[in-house]
């Protein structure tokens, strides 16, 4: 027999031929038709970015193809498919910088991140990849506005909208941060009036609040889209005038109409006519000009000075009967609620200041512990914990919460009360004044009005523009491509134009997920038999940077398609985990603070395997952890040591495959298979790799088998995917690790073996405690402390030394 030396573990070598054989066998393809146990492994699909893929993707990614390879080896047909979200403002504002158009910019990105994403080993189908950018894909973007627009749910309407005057274009309001432009921080946004396209994702509000409450998703990510819906109960109380004119005001406060000490009116309120006196009027008129010319750009709330005016009338607060001023001005919008406001400038941080420069009464009507009713007020103090109600007759006393519940109904019955629901959310405006995005399938005809496109000329190609720049008119630029503006009418064929807006990114990631098992479909945008046999998801994992965006946005979207019949669910995702995130050195990576990572260098440097596994093992995978690069070697090491193993099995006297295992050795291998079991699938993924090495080193002590690495190789394969092939094929095997069976535990067995320890008190047998074999010292010793029979000896001190022999003995030196 030839010597054999044991090669060292080569991963470069390792990864390219396994990545070749994956790619020639169809590893990772998936019977999408003839697949019994149907398991949808989704992960957030990329922009791809001129930078390539971030650190971050792959930490998001690798997690989710950890469970995804989990899932195939414990017997599910797993679909893991991946994609591009290539169209937006992130695109275009790069491709404007580097002076290169995105038409072509794109698809090198595209292909970057292609390759990036099949070095570090996901076990994606790419048969079934898609990319939003692409007319076969964006055609049925465009069909969903269709069918949303059919049933009323797409709506033209002139609105108050974001407008962002560096992007040049609206934003929806998730998209603005304090006032402030997502993308751009130092840019204000303002408000601008422009006809826009919107979904009615208001319709859907309750139905997405009730079933997120049962939804199987991360609890954080519930937390922040339930806020950011935002249901708030309130009511609809009513002042009147003495002329008898009702003025409604919606408020989340009622128990504070005893501090409400005037009104205000936004500028255009219907009301404000008639209610002004005759020598208040020409104030009142010059200050409705000032608005009204403001409107265009910006009524902005904040730090700005509070302006308004009296209009020399007066209603009656409902609950003290008191005549209270009303005024006008800029901070109440007709958009909101009534369009009138009950000020209680006691609790209200505008309302206060607002008082304070008009010189208006301030009461206070919430006194927290160790105020008073005389206590001053120094600001509003709109949050009083443990509140109760002071200056507010028939009611001192009484907690905020119960006096809101019982003022709404005392004037209710009174008549000047309505308890109402408001939410925070909004319509979703889609419309979007910019050029790289799927174009809004409407033409405009004289003659006939709005005229959808019909669905046998889709796509809409978004043409070629040499110059695609936005500019501040707010009408996109597609209205400079002239041959493809001007269009027949498709009803009475006279001349006719084309809706020159695109839509908003976040409607082409809000139904990919459907698109996936269709992909290589032109006929239809998702399958029916197909859509019923893999969705809902069975499991998404991605950010929770998109808690309010993208998931919710897919989640109406499902809901529409479900009750326009094209799909058979309400939810698209079973389940969904928000990962956490990795920084470095402790703070956030950016390109400012110079300390991103670069994955490919990672790569490069260690193997794909070796890093996958070290980003696992940084913390818990939903809380994320702090990268440093001094722990990675400690990965390879360990790597290098389950090669080690399987050489020495590989390699043995065939004997010594057949030589049964020690019992103890037995027993770590069932523990083993059941902690890492139980932590990959609860995405858990620092601990599993942890008890994965405990395991080796447990093994090198002894003498391996076959039947004791085998398992161990199966385990490690949804970490270490390339590697696990490798020992696979040296333990004798001719098909993929993936197609193998996950390892099974014998929970009995899984169970530690028990041994029988001496406690002993200065050097006198004292008792006897069965621990767990491998028990460490300080365990042991507060066992032995804790046991009755010997604390009538210790006398509750402390030993001062200890004398510990493992699995045997505790000397307690008292
Ligand atoms: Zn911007
Ligand atoms: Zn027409």
């Amino acid at each position: 027999m030839p010597e054999r030396t044991p090669l060292a573990y080569d991963p470069h070598g390792v990864e390219l031929k396994w990545q070749r054989r994956w790619e020639e066998r169809g590893t990772n393809r998936t019977d999408l038709k003839g697949a019994a146990h149907p398991f949808f492994n989704l992960m957030m699909f990329p922009y791809p970015s001129a930078e390539g893929l971030h650190v971050g993707n792959v930490f998001a990614f690798v997690g989710a193809d950890i469970q995804g390879r989990f899932r195939r080896l414990a017997g599910d047909d797993v679909f893991e498919p991946l994609g591009f979200d290539a169209f937006g403002i992130h695109s275009e504002n790069y491709a404007l910088k580097v002076g290169t158009h995105p038409a072509e910019l794109i698809p090198r990105n595209i292909e970057r991140f292609r390759d990036q994403l099949q070095r570090i080993g996901l076990m994606a189908d790419w048969r079934y990849e898609v990319q939003t950018t692409d007319p076969r894909y964006y055609k049925w973007t465009q069909w969903i506005f269709l069918q949303l627009y059919r049933a009323g749910l797409a709506v033209k309407r002139r609105a108050a909208v974001n407008w962002c005057p560096a992007c040049k274009t609206v934003l929806a309001n998730e998209q603005v941060i304090g006032g402030f432009c997502e993308r751009h921080p130092d840019t204000r946004v303002e408000q601008r009036m422009l006809d826009q396209w919107f979904f009615t994702i208001t319709r859907y509000t309750e139905r997405l609040l009730d079933s997120l409450a049962r939804a199987d998703w991360s609890h954080s990510t519930k937390t922040i889209q339930a806020n950011w819906i935002g249901r708030s109960e309130g009511a609809e109380l009513v002042f009147e005038t003495p002329g008898g004119k009702r003025i409604p005001v919606f408020t989340t406060r009622p128990d504070t109409v005893f501090g409400a000490t005037y009104l205000v009116l936004a500028p255009e309120h219907p009301l404000v006519s008639d209610l002004t006196t005759a020598e208040r009027r020409a104030d009142v008129s010059a200050y409705r000009r000032t608005v009204a010319a403001m409107d265009l750009v910006t009524r902005k709330v904040g730090e700005k000075a509070k302006t308004g005016v009296f209009i020399g009338s007066y209603a009656r607060n409902p609950a003290t009967g008191a005549s209270v001023p009303i005024w006008i001005a800029d901070y109440v919008l007709m958009e909101y609620g009534t369009g009138a406001i009950m000020a209680v400038p006691g609790h209200d941080q505008r309302d206060f200041e607002f008082a304070v420069v008009m010189q208006l009464p301030i009461v206070r009507v919430v006194a927290g512990p160790g105020q008073t009713a005389g206590t001053p007020l120094a600001a509003a103090e709109p949050d009083v914990p443990g509140g109760r109600l002071v200056n507010s007759p028939g009611y001192d006393g009484v907690a905020w919460e119960e006096g809101k519940r019982a003022i709404t109904q005392a004037l209710a019955a009174r008549g000047f009360a309505t308890p109402t629901v408001n939410y925070r959310l909004h319509d979703w405006c889609i419309s979007r004044q910019r050029y790289w995005g799927p174009p809004i399938p409407i033409i405009y005809c004289d003659g006939c009005g709005t005229v959808p496109v019909p669905e046998r000329d889709l796509p809409v190609v978004l043409p070629a523009l040499e110059d695609f720049r936005p500019d501040d008119s707010g009408v996109s630029p597609l209205a400079r491509a002239a041959s493809w503006y001007r269009v027949p009418c498709p009803s009475c064929g006279k001349p006719a134009r084309r809706e020159t807006d695109v839509s908003d990114t976040f409607l082409d990631s809000a139904w990919y997920f459907l698109r996936y098992p269709s992909a290589d479909r032109d006929d239809v945008p998702f399958d029916r038999e197909l859509t019923a046999k893999w969705l809902p998801v069975s499991s998404y994992i991605g950010g929770n940077e998109h808690a309010v965006l993208h998931l919710m946005y897919a989640r109406f979207i499902t809901m529409a398609l479900k009750d326009l019949g094209f799909v058979p669910f309400d939810e698209p995702f079973a389940r969904f985990r928000a990962h956490g995130t990795i920084v470095k050195d402790g703070a956030k990576m950016s390109k400012s603070r110079g300390n991103v990572v670069n994955p490919d260098r990672y790569v490069e440097q260690w193997g794909a395997d070796t890093f996958r596994m070290y980003l696992m093992f940084l913390g818990p995978y939903q809380e994320g952890g702090d990268f440093r690069d001094a722990g990675i070697s400690g990965i390879r090491r360990f790597l290098d040591k389950v090669w080690l193993l399987v050489d020495a099995v590989a390699a043995g006297p065939t004997t010594a495959t057949r030589t049964a295992a020690a019992p103890e050795l037995v027993r770590a291998m069932h523990r083993t298979t059941q902690k890492v079991t139980a932590d990959t699938s609860s995405l858990a993924y620092n601990t599993a790799i942890a008890a994965m090495m405990e395991y080796v080193n447990t093994l090198r002590d002894g003498s391996p088998t076959s039947d004791l690495v085998e398992p161990l190789v199966v385990l490690l394969a949804p970490y270490a995917p390339h590697f696990a092939e490798e020992c696979w094929e040296r333990l004798g095997h001719t098909t993929s690790v993936m197609d193998a069976s996950w390892p099974s535990f014998d929970p009995a067995l899984a169970v530690a073996e028990e041994v029988e320890f001496v406690v002993q008190v200065n050097g006198k047998v004292r008792g006897r405690l069965r621990l767990a074999r491998g028990t460490g010292q300080d365990a042991a010793v507060k066992a032995a402390l804790a046991d009755p029979a010997v604390r009538r000896f210790t006398d509750g001190k402390q030993p001062r030394k200890v004398i510990f022999v493992p699995d045997r003995l505790v000397n307690l030196v008292i």
